[in-house]
C-alpha cells in the first residue's frame, strides 16, 4: 500500500516536472548596450565618467551597462529637482500633476510585457510573478495615487497639506520597478519632486521607467533616475538639499542612514527587514494554509522583506503539516525564469547565493535538520532549491537573522501564548501570518503580535490601499494608502 502511495505521488511530481518549456519571447524587451543617467529629462552622461554591468542571474550573461553616479552626478540630479520643484511642480494645479501620474500608470500597463520579462532577466523572479504581480501592481499605485493628487483636503479633512521638497528615494533589488512605483507616486501626487536610485544589481526598469516618465512629458526634474551602488545611495542621502528620505533596503544600510541624517531637518521612512511568523494552528484548514506558507517564503525566491520565513505549527498537526509542506515542495519547478512554468526563478546575486548558502551550513551545524526538494536546478546561474528546517530552536540564527532566500524556519508550539511569545522574539516587526478557523483567535493574534501587517488566512497580499510597513528594527514610516500620502507632506 505504502508503495503505491509513493509511485502515485513520484508520477505526479514527474508529470509536474517533465511540463515542456513554455518560454516567454525575450523579443518583446528592447534593452540598450548601455543607460546614461536620467536627469532634468534627459538621459546625460555621467559626470564620474564610469559605467558598471547589470547581468542576468540566471545565465550570468551580460544584460547591459549603467552608469555609475558620483558626487558631482548627484548633485546635478539635486539642482533638476529643485529647480522643477520651485518653478513648476508645486505650483502646478493638482488636477494637472494628477493627468502626468495617469499617464505613467497608462503606459506602464501599454509596456507591461516589457517590464515584466526585462524584470525576470534583470533580476531572476519567474515571469508569472512579474508578468501577474510586480508590474500590474506597479501601475495600480501610480492609479490609485493619481486619484489622491486633486483630494488631499479629503485624504486631510480641515487641514492643509504642503509638499516636502525633494525627495531622495533608494529601493532594493527584489521589487525593482514595485518599489519605484511605491516611491515615486505618492511623492509626485503631493506635489514633491524626486532623485531615485535602483539597486546596483536590478536597475533596468527603473530606467525603463525613466523612459515612460520622458515620453509622458513630464516636466524636466520632476524625475531623475540615477544609477550607483552605495556610495550613490549615500551621496543622496547625504546631500543638504534634500528634505525626505525613502528608502527599502536592509536593516544595515537603514541603521546607517539613520545616523547620518540625526541631526538635520530631512524626514525619513524606512522599510527594512523582517523575520516574519506563519502561524498554523490545528483547525485551520491545513491544505489551504501550507499554500500560503508556500506562497509565504518562496515567493520570488525568498527575496521579499515580509516573507514569512519562520513558521510555527501547533504540536497536533505538526507532522501533517511538515509532510505536507514537502509534497508540496516536490512539486515545485526550479529554473529558468522565463519560463511560465517555473516556481521558483534565480537568486538575484552570486552575493546572495553565497550568503544563502552560509546559513543553509549554520543552520545544520546548529543542529536543525534540513530538508532540500529533489528537483533538479541548472548548472549555470545562481540558484537554490527550497529548503526547510525542522529540529529549530528559538535561539538558532536560522530562526533569528533573515536569510532574504528560499529557506523556511519551522517549529512546534502549544498554545496561544507560547507562539505569541516566540513570533515576537525577534528584532523585527514588518509582517506575520495566522491560519485558524476561528475569527475570536484571529483577533486575538492581531492585537497581539508586533509586526506592521498581519495575514489571516492568507499571505503576501498587497493593494495600493493598504498601508505597509514595519516595528523595531523593520523601520518606521507607512507606504501605500492615506499613510503613504502622509509621508510626503508637512501638515498644517
Ligand atoms: P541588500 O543588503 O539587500 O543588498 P542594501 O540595503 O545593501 O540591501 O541595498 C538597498 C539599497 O541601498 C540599494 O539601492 C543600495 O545601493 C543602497 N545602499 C547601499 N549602501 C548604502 C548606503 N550606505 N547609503 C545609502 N544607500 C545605500
Amino acid at each position: 500500500m505504502a508503495t503505491k502511495k509513493s509511485n502515485t505521488i513520484k508520477l505526479k511530481f514527474d508529470s509536474a516536472r517533465n511540463l515542456a518549456p513554455a518560454p516567454e519571447s525575450k523579443s518583446a524587451a528592447k534593452i540598450d548596450p548601455r543607460y546614461d543617467l536620467f536627469i532634468n529629462g534627459k538621459f546625460e552622461k555621467p559626470l564620474s565618467k564610469k559605467y558598471f554591468g547589470t547581468i542576468n542571474p540566471a545565465t550570468e550573461e551580460k544584460l547591459s551597462e549603467v552608469a555609475e553616479a558620483n558626487q558631482a552626478d548627484v548633485n546635478r540630479a539635486v539642482k533638476a529637482a529643485r529647480a522643477a520643484y520651485d518653478n513648476v511642480w508645486k505650483k502646478m494645479p493638482a488636477k494637472e500633476r494628477a493627468k502626468y501620474i495617469y499617464r505613467i500608470a497608462r503606459m506602464i500597463q501599454e509596456r507591461a510585457r516589457e517590464f515584466a520579462i526585462i524584470e525576470s532577466l534583470d533580476g531572476g523572479k519567474p515571469i508569472r510573478e512579474s508578468r501577474d504581480f510586480d508590474v500590474p501592481t506597479a501601475a495600480n499605485h501610480f492609479f490609485y495615487y493619481a486619484g489622491w493628487a486633486d483630494k488631499l483636503e479629503y485624504a486631510f479633512p480641515n487641514r492643509t497639506t504642503q509638499p516636502l521638497g525633494v525627495a531622495g528615494q533608494i529601493i532594493p533589488w527584489n521589487f525593482p520597478l514595485l518599489m519605484a512605483a511605491w516611491k515615486i507616486a505618492p511623492a509626485l501626487a503631493t506635489g514633491n519632486t524626486v532623485v531615485l536610485k535602483p539597486a546596483e544589481t536590478t536597475p533596468l526598469t527603473a530606467l525603463k521607467l525613466a523612459e515612460i516618465i520622458q515620453e509622458a512629458d513630464l516636466p524636466p526634474g520632476v524625475v531623475n533616475i540615477i544609477t550607483g551602488a552605495g556610495a550613490t545611495g549615500a551621496a543622496i542621502v547625504n546631500h543638504p538639499d534634500i528634505n525626505k528620505i525613502a528608502f527599502t533596503g536592509s536593516t544595515d544600510v537603514g541603521k546607517i542612514i539613520q545616523r547620518a541624517i540625526a541631526g538635520t531637518n530631512k524626514k525619513a521612512t524606512l522599510e527594512l527587514g523582517g523575520k516574519a511568523a506563519n502561524i498554523i494552528f490545528d483547525d485551520a484548514p491545513l491544505d489551504q494554509a501550507v499554500e500560503g506558507v508556500i506562497n509565504g517564503i518562496f515567493f520570488n525566491q525568498g527575496h521579499v522583506c515580509c516573507a514569512g520565513s519562520r513558521l510555527y505549527v501547533q504540536e497536533s498537526v505538526f507532522k501533517e503539516v511538515v509532510r505536507k509542506l514537502k509534497d508540496r515542495m516536490e512539486t515545485m519547478i526550479v529554473g529558468d525564469p522565463l519560463d511560465k512554468n517555473t516556481d521558483i526563478g534565480a537568486i538575484n546575486s552570486r552575493q546572495q547565493l553565497e550568503t544563502i548558502n552560509k546559513y543553509l551550513k549554520i543552520g545544520q551545524q546548529e543542529g536543525a535538520e534540513m530538508y532540500q526538494s529533489s528537483c533538479s536546478i541548472p548548472r549555470k546561474g545562481f540558484f537554490c532549491r527550497p529548503t526547510i528546517f525542522t529540529n529549530v530552536a528559538q535561539s538558532n540564527r536560522i530562526a533569528q537573522e533573515e536569510i532574504f532566500g528560499p529557506v523556511l524556519a519551522i517549529q512546534s508550539f502549544r498554545t496561544d501564548d507560547e507562539v505569541i511569545e516566540k513570533a515576537n522574539n525577534t528584532p523585527f516587526g514588518l509582517s506575520a501570518g495566522v491560519w485558524t478557523d476561528k475569527g475570536s483567535k484571529i483577533f486575538n493574534m492581531t492585537t497581539k503580535l508586533r509586526a506592521g501587517v498581519v495575514w489571516a488566512n492568507t499571505f503576501n497580499k498587497f493593494d495600493p490601499t493598504s498601508p505597509f510597513g514595519g516595528y523595531k528594527e523593520s523601520g518606521y514610516g507607512r507606504e501605500g494608502g492615506l499613510h503613504g500620502l502622509a509621508a510626503y507632506v508637512n501638515i498644517v
